[in-house]
């Protein structure tokens, strides 16, 4: 059977990890058929993920800052919230971008072919069309970018509307009274940072002793201390058991200590995390190997163990995030075009935007001492930061972590208005080595949050002397 299209590199799957690697390789000479099942190019992080969601935490933020502001002399009263206003603001965000993506596809001549790709054999994948119409593609190389889906637990009423995914709540079908979010990991608490701020009573269960278990607790804490008083509860080390569907609400059933046995609310969002799509493209028939939960191993030029193949993103594993699968896009288009291109990152940062933000970056502490490794710390308070207290965000604070024998700075976490942005400096730090002398010698500019990164390394060093 002869093929409707031969590409020198087909991609599988147009989000962020996808169309990086697709322009990539399309710069470098390469004839690149990009495939999504969408007619939007982007995946989840553009069309319901990352983007749509720091819309509406923008929106969020604004809200939260008017009511904060009452406490230095200026009331702007109870916000009116018009939901179709603030979808319109969100969609209009993603409608830029996925326009933009098309225009750049355009310019370096990525061919666009939507519907659902299936591999048929190593070197084939066949695409079916919405209107069941099928066309086979025949690629030399190929980068399987195709990420992952919600994880859906199997007790749960999915048919139920006020059961909702994470792509369900960046809708704001409306504003229920009363929510309950089960899993209070990072994608979780974002939405209820948003739910919150719009008006809805925020309840969140966490298996886990502890909100975002990958972090370490102090940097978790300016956020557990600064929603404990807002939320009407966060259960720990708790289960949701059951979700029954009434009249009057969602009842759901709780196992752990200091929950009710039941509780009935108007919406329920599940966020308990996502799962690879290895096992839905028939990998198999390319000979490519995906494990039973459908990650997909690569080695460190994104090669899974067919050696044209590879491939990128969540489906490769964790950390399940966008600036991971972009880089390692484009390592894959470099190698496929016949650079030495490895992946190599010492670190990928981890971001939480909700209120106050949560960042870290490198080794925990926890990791530290589970791998036994000696370090020095040092923290820095945001109370103690001029800038911090005259922007009302004193509720922070900034840690980092050196090496003990060679002082290098081997990570760091920071809690606070703006974190997300500031663990940027700390990941360069890392990436080119810096030590405890270059971070505490680099003089920043004042007042500035940044400047609590150059403190918190003069605090490991012995010489902080700022309080200002
Ligand atoms: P994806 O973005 O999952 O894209 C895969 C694409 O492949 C999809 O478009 C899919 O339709 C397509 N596809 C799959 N199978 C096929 C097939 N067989 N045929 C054709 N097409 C197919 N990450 C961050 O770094 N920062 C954030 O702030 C952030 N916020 C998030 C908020 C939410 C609510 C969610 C859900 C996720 C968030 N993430 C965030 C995670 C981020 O979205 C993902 O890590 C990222 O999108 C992964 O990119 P990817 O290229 O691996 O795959």
């Amino acid at each position: 059977l002869s093929p409707d299209l031969e590409t020198e590199l087909v991609v599988l799957g147009s989000g962020p990890g996808g169309y990086t690697a697709a322009f990539r390789a399309a710069d470098l000479g390469k004839k690149v058929v990009l495939i999504e099942r969408y007619p939007n190019i982007g995946g989840v992080c553009l069309n319901v993920g990352c983007i749509p969601s720091k819309a509406l935490l923008h929106t969020a933020e604004v809200i939260n800052e008017a009511k904060e502001f009452a406490k230095h002399g200026v009331k702007f009263g109870e916000p009116d919230i018009d939901l179709d206003a603030v979808r319109a603001h969100k969609s209009d965000v993603v409608g830029k971008l996925t326009v933009g993506l098309k225009g750049l596809a355009k310019q370096r001549k990525v061919q666009i072919v939507q519907g659902y790709g299936r591999f048929t054999s190593a070197h084939t994948v066949e695409v079916t069309a919405d209107d069941g119409s099928k066309q086979t593609i025949k690629f030399a190389n190929c980068i399987i970018a195709a990420g992952s889906r919600v994880t859906k637990l199997p007790f749960i009423p999915w048919d139920d509307p006020r059961v909702m995914d994470s792509t369900d709540a960046l809708e704001l079908p409306e504003i229920p009274k009363r929510m309950l979010v089960v899993g209070g990991g990072i994608i979780g608490l974002e939405m209820a940072t948003v739910y919150h701020a719009l008006g809805a009573s925020i309840t969140v269960v966490e298996l886990s002793p502890g909100l975002m278990p990958g972090a370490d607790r102090d940097i978790v804490k300016p956020l557990h201390n600064q929603i404990k008083g807002m939320y009407e509860n966060i259960y720990l080390n708790t289960k949701v058991t059951a979700i029954t569907p009434t009249a009057e609400g969602l009842v759901c059933a709780f196992e752990g200590k200091g929950a009710p046995a039941t509780d009935t609310f108007d919406r329920v969002l599940v966020a308990i995390g996502r799962s690879p799509n290895g096992g839905l493209i028939d990998a198999g028939k390319a000979g490519v190997f995906a494990d039973t939960r459908g990650f997909i191993p690569v080695d460190n030029q994104m090669r899974t163990n067919v050696p044209h193949i590879f491939a990128i993103g969540d489906i490769v594993g964790q950390p399940m995030l966008a600036h991971k699968a972009t880089h390692e896009g484009k390592v894959a288009a470099e190698v496929i075009a016949g650079h030495k291109a490895y992946f190599d990152a010492k670190t990928i940062p981890s971001v939480a935007y909700t209120n106050p933000e949560v960042a870290w970056m490198g080794k925990t502490e926890e990791q530290c001492k589970a791998e036994g490794i000696a370090y020095e710390k040092g923290a820095f308070p945001w109370a103690a930061s001029g800038r911090a207290l005259a922007m009302d965000a004193s509720n922070g604070m900034t840690k980092v972590l050196f090496d003990k024998a060679t002082g290098q700075l081997i990570g760091a976490g920071i809690a606070g208005k703006n974190a997300g942005e500031l663990i940027a400096e700390a990941v360069l730090a890392l990436e080119m080595g810096a030590d405890m002398h270059d971070m505490s010698l680099t003089i920043h500019p004042h007042p500035t949050l940044s400047e609590t990164l150059n403190f918190a390394s003069e605090v490991a060093e012995g010489t902080c002397t700022d309080i200002y």
